[in-house]
């Protein structure tokens, strides 16, 4: 059988960051992708948006990795010559009853260290964004937007740099932990053996982990599909800044994104769906949008929104249940030597991935 050090399952964005940072550290890496491209999965389907950290508690890995994982973005960016813009975004109250949920906002990002926040008045945000409508709106300048595709493949050119090795068509099938060591098994008969390996197959974590003998079952949490539409606008776009409304139940509200192209963007919703393949939008669901995006922008002329993509969030709570951290599992946890899980990698994955990959390593230096 052959051997590799350590073997990373998933390239998307985060099983690339943790691989780049097992080769950066010296060690012999292989990233084993079921699909036929890096990046096929919920890495390139989301908002591109590099978040500040402003949604949930301070106590959250999810909020301490995304505020660790901006600065690092930012810089990597910067360095690697990466498509980035820290464009900012508005977080807008359209009623006086959104007020109280505005200024819990603000609290909470106080509380998780973000100190750069300004409230705006409705004429000030006009100011800035005159086709605008809000009684009030917080300005978060460190937010901005990225290339994902771009960081997928300076990250990968790294690893490959760094000697690491990414294979394309090799979905893992299962594995037997035992004795401090891993035996792989992948769809085509190969097996690999290995001493460390880390689960990074985001909407397919656990169900991957379920097939590995010698993990407990009760350490594999279920994963639940909950996708977000998005719908493109023709024209262009009518803001500079991203414009978030209040969050809602099981995600942050129908905002605008842009690209870094300039296509303006809306969405994603909630929708709770069975199946990780369910990519396709619904055109039907646009009228919800105009009614949505209305609120914030009366402008938006009819039929000007055309159904774009979908992502799906990996979520480890169910519709009517309260949100969850991100559940990075190590041996210290789940006592299976050698083996890291990353389960509801949902947002703000993207934005923590480098932070995530630092995670990773100190599990296993523990
Ligand atoms: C709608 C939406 C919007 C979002 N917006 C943002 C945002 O604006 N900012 C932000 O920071 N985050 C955002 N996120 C979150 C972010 O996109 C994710 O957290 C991040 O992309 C997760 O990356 P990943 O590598 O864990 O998963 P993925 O990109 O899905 O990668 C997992 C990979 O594992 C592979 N795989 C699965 N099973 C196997 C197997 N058995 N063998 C081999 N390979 C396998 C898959 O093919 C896939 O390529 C958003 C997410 C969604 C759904």
């Amino acid at each position: 059988m052959d051997q590799v050090e350590c073997v990373v399952i998933g390239a998307g964005v985060v099983g690339l960051a943790v691989a780049r940072a097992l080769a950066l550290a010296g060690r012999e890496v292989m990233v084993l992708e079921a699909a036929s491209a890096i990046g096929t999965g919920i890495s390139s389907r989301n908002s591109e948006v590099i978040h500040a950290g402003l949604h949930g508690s301070a106590d959250w890995l999810k909020v301490r990795l995304c505020v660790q994982g901006r600065h690092m973005l930012y810089d990597y960016c910067e360095a690697r010559g990466v498509g980035y813009r820290r464009c900012g975004k508005l977080l807008v109250a359209t009623s006086e009853a959104e007020l109280p949920q505005l200024q819990a906002l603000a609290q909470r990002a106080a509380a998780n260290g973000i100190d750069d926040l300004a409230l705006l008045t409705s004429a000030q945000a006009r100011a800035l964004e005159p086709e605008l409508k809000c009684v009030a709106a917080l300005s978060s300048p460190s937010s901005g937007i990225v290339d994902s595709h771009g960081l997928m493949l300076a990250l990968q050119g790294d690893l490959e740099n760094a000697g690491g090795l990414v294979v394309l068509n090799s979905p893992v099938t299962g594995a037997d932990c035992a004795d401090s060591r891993i035996d792989l098994r992948t769809a085509d008969g190969t097996r690999l053996r290995t001493g460390l390996l880390v689960n990074a197959a985001g909407l397919q974590a656990s169900a991957l982990a379920a097939t590995l003998t010698g993990l407990a079952p009760d350490q594999v949490p279920q994963t639940r599909f909950a996708k977000g539409n998005y719908f493109l606008l023709q024209g262009r776009a009518p803001f500079s800044r991203l414009i978030y409304p209040m969050p809602q139940v099981g995600g942050l509200g129908v905002h605008l994104t842009i690209d870094l192209g300039g296509q303006a963007r809306f969405g994603p919703d909630v929708q709770w769906v069975e199946s990780a393949d369910d990519w396709l939008v619904d055109p039907a669901r646009g009228e919800v949008f105009y009614d949505a995006v209305r609120r914030y922008w009366p402008g938006l002329p009819d039929h000007a929104l055309q159904p774009g993509y979908a992502g799906i969030r990996p979520k480890l709570h169910g519709p009517d249940e309260s949100a969850c951290d991100f559940l990075i599992q190590g041996p210290a946890t789940h006592g299976v030597p050698g083996l890291v899980n990353l389960f509801g990698i949902e947002s703000p994955g993207l934005t923590s991935s480098l932070a995530i990959a630092e995670h990773v390593l100190a599990l296993i230096a523990d």
